[in-house]
């Protein structure tokens, strides 16, 4: 971007948050001027190489119930659900093939020690009156969908779906594209700035700047380098490794309904069947990012990719001798509350979403609808939406200390959840540590 540009609307940041942002700005207000900068290409943050897990909030209910109260955590359980069915017929609509696949998602436990897992989003969502949102599945039913000698119980949450999240990504920078929207990539913004009187704001990248009644930061893990916004999240990490083409593997284990699937722990393993037959499978347990400096891409590295194939072995052993063929990882911004925070920076109009703890496929859409409502200056069923204007839920503290304290507790969670697995006692240090958190007000697991 070069040059001095006006603008009704400047959206910093060309991920899923600033994408649908855009996209519902352009459907609530026909012929509106929307200039979006993004740092590097659209998508290629982590909106382009997630899990591809297109989630309703379904499974957060308990936390929601607890953080909210019943009423606003209903109305924003619904909205996530009808987010992930609007997010389909958006690629149906649009001609956009991301291998949408809405065939659910189970959270299975690996051991006795997370038998009790999703219970309390079972008790939750009956609670809420809606039974049919989180179904408790017995040790049986769990291995007539997946076989694995580890599987357990678990729950079912039949709304989430499945994406391609890079076809998903570049589907919607292509259709913002044909709407008009002007797009620059490899354009950072290096400031922002309220213009005397707070009605307008300027954007500074290295060789241009944009003056915009309004701005709105979908920065994703980045939003931790602004200073308003620094202590309110925290940037973790989260790593994929890809297998070939399995097709026999998933035949011979019966995994062919397409659901994806979690286990119980805190620093969680995420997997979920491709349409071209390969089994993604991502972990949380991996290095941490230094917050302060990412701003999009954290690489994967031999050791973590060994590890999570390691781990990948040990839920699927018929995937010995089986190669993967890719690994990569990403950064994550991490809600203290874990849930995704939306909000108005004081005396400016300029908006922001983040926070969304590595669970944003489906809810950044949801975000982006009050994003844009914001930035209109309308306020409506998404601006009342709880997430809108809610504090962070507790003060995570700057760099270096974030980063030292995360990488404590994130080894200690490591130890404790492969202790549970095998059946031990965690030691009393282990267990000091993780409990660390929760006395500082944050949330560790959904
Ligand atoms: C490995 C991995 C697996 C994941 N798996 C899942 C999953 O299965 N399901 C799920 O729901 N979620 C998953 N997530 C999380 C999900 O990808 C995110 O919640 C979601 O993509 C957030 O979108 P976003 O647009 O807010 O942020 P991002 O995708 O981070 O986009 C932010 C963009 O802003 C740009 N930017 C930053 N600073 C600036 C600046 N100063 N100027 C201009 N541009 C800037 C960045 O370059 C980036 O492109 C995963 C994440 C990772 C890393």
């Amino acid at each position: 971007m070069e040059g001095s540009l006006d603008a009704d609307v400047v959206v910093v940041g060309g991920g899923y948050t600033g994408m649908w942002t855009a996209w519902h700005l352009l459907d609530s207000e026909p012929g509106i001027r929307v200039l979006l900068l993004e740092g590097g290409i659209c998508g290629h943050g982590p909106s382009g190489r997630n899990g591809g897990f297109c989630e309703s909030l379904w499974f957060s209910a308990p936390a929601l119930r607890e953080r909210f109260g019943d009423a606003p955590a209903r109305a924003l359980l619904d909205a996530s659900s009808e987010t992930v069915t609007a997010i389909g017929a958006w690629c149906r609509d649009n001609d956009v093939d991301a291998w949408f696949d809405q065939s659910g998602y189970m959270c299975v436990s690996t051991g006795p020690a997370f038998d009790d897992t999703g219970l309390a989003a079972v008790e939750a969502a009956a609670a809420l009156g809606a039974p049919e949102a989180v179904r408790d599945l017995s040790a049986a039913e769990v291995r007539e969908r997946v076989d694995s000698p580890v599987f357990r119980r678990g729950v079912l949450v039949p709304d989430f779906a499945t994406v391609q999240p890079a076809r998903l990504a570049l589907g919607l920078r292509r259709r913002l594209l044909e709407r008009g929207v002007q797009v620059f990539e490899r354009s950072r913004v290096r400031a922002l700035r309220t213009e005397p009187g707070g009605r307008s704001v300027v954007a500074e990248t290295a060789a241009g700047r944009v003056r915009a009644g309004a701005a709105v930061l979908a920065m994703g893990p980045a939003a931790r380098s602004l200073r308003p916004l620094r202590s309110r999240l925290s940037v973790t990490s989260s790593h994929i490794v890809l297998t070939e083409p399995v097709a026999d593997v998933l035949e011979e284990i019966g995994w062919t309904g397409g659901e994806c699937i979690t286990d119980g722990r805190a620093l969680l393993h995420y997997f979920r069947t491709t349409r071209d037959g390969r089994i993604v499978f991502g972990w949380g347990g991996g290095p941490l990012a230094y917050g302060g400096r990412v701003h999009g891409r954290v690489e994967v590295d031999r050791d973590t990719a060994a590890e999570a194939r390691r781990h990948l072995l040990r839920i699927f052993p018929e995937l010995e001798g089986r190669a993967t063929t890719h690994a990569w990882g990403g950064p994550i911004d991490v809600s203290p509350s874990h849930v995704a925070q939306v909000g108005t920076l004081p005396g400016a109009p300029v908006h922001f979403a983040f926070g969304f703890t590595g669970n944003g496929v489906g809810p950044t859409h949801l975000a982006a609808r009050a994003l844009a409502s914001l930035a209109l200056d309308r306020r409506d069923a998404y601006t009342r939406l709880p997430i809108v204007g809610a504090d962070a839920g507790a003060w995570v503290p700057p760099e270096p200390l974030a980063w030292l304290g995360g990488s404590l507790v994130r080894r200690a969670f490591l130890r404790r959840e492969e202790a549970l697995e095998r059946g031990e006692r965690p030691g009393l240090a282990t267990r000091a540590l993780c409990a660390l958190p929760k006395a500082l007000g944050m949330h560790v697991a959904r």
